[in-house]
């Protein structure tokens, strides 16, 4: 269970973490995409980064997540930013009045942020996106919340859940976004937006 404060410093380490891996997420977008991907996932961290500095440490867990959510929207282009942008502000629905973050808050953020990607971007399992780390990732956290496992072992599991999704992505052919137009040679590499988001669910 996080308090407040500690909640502020996993977002704050989840951005750090973004700014060191802009060269590994670049270089995965340039093999499949358009090469902008940790470009732009680090425009968004730094300018999150300073969001939160901006924040006192006691407020109401929910608007970290939600201040850092809508400065990705408002500050990342792309395909992308949006969709990672809502990832945080549904962690923030999930939290809100909620005074610490636990099982219960991560399962509810993980649930809700994949189906508002689903609705938003349109992807579905199979698309070679962020959706095909998300859905196991889903799976996985609601498995371990129905199983009354503790906070660490959920968190375990989802992070296990994610990487697999990654894994999984190499094999398809991508059906979204700027790789579609690879058609079969996007087949044998890795998804650059499910790779992100297996390194977000590992820093939670
Ligand atoms: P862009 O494609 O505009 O250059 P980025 O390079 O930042 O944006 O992000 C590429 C990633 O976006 C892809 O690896 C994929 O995971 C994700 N993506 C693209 N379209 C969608 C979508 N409709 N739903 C979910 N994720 C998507
Ligand atoms: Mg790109």
């Amino acid at each position: 269970m996080l308090q407040s404060k500690e909640v502020k410093e996993m977002i704050l380490e989840i951005a750090n973490m973004i700014v060191d891996a802009e060269d590994e997420l670049s270089r995965l977008d340039a093999v499949i995409g358009d090469g902008d991907h940790g470009i732009s996932m680090k425009r968004g961290a730094l300018k999150g980064i300073e969001t939160l500095n901006e924040m006192n440490d006691d407020e109401p867990i929910n608007e970290y997540f939600k201040n850092y959510g809508w400065t990705l929207i408002r500050v990342m282009g792309g395909a992308m930013g949006p969709l990672v942008g809502i990832i945080f502000t549904e962690f923030g629905k999930a939290c809100k009045d909620k005074k610490s973050f636990g099982t219960e808050e991560f399962v509810a953020g993980v649930t809700g942020s994949t189906m508002k990607v689903q609705e938003f971007g349109g992807a579905k399992v199979g698309d070679k996106t962020m959706v095909d780390a998300m859905v196991p990732t889903m799976e996985a956290s609601e498995a371990a919340l129905q199983l009354g496992d503790s906070f660490n072992v959920v968190l375990d599991k989802a992070y296990s859940a994610a990487l697999q999704g990654v894994e999984n992505t190499i094999e398809l052919q991508a059906k979204k976004g700027r790789s579609m137009w690879l058609k079969e040679k996007s087949i044998g590499h890795p998804d650059a937006g499910a790779t992100s988001y297996s390194k977000l669910i590992g820093k939670l």
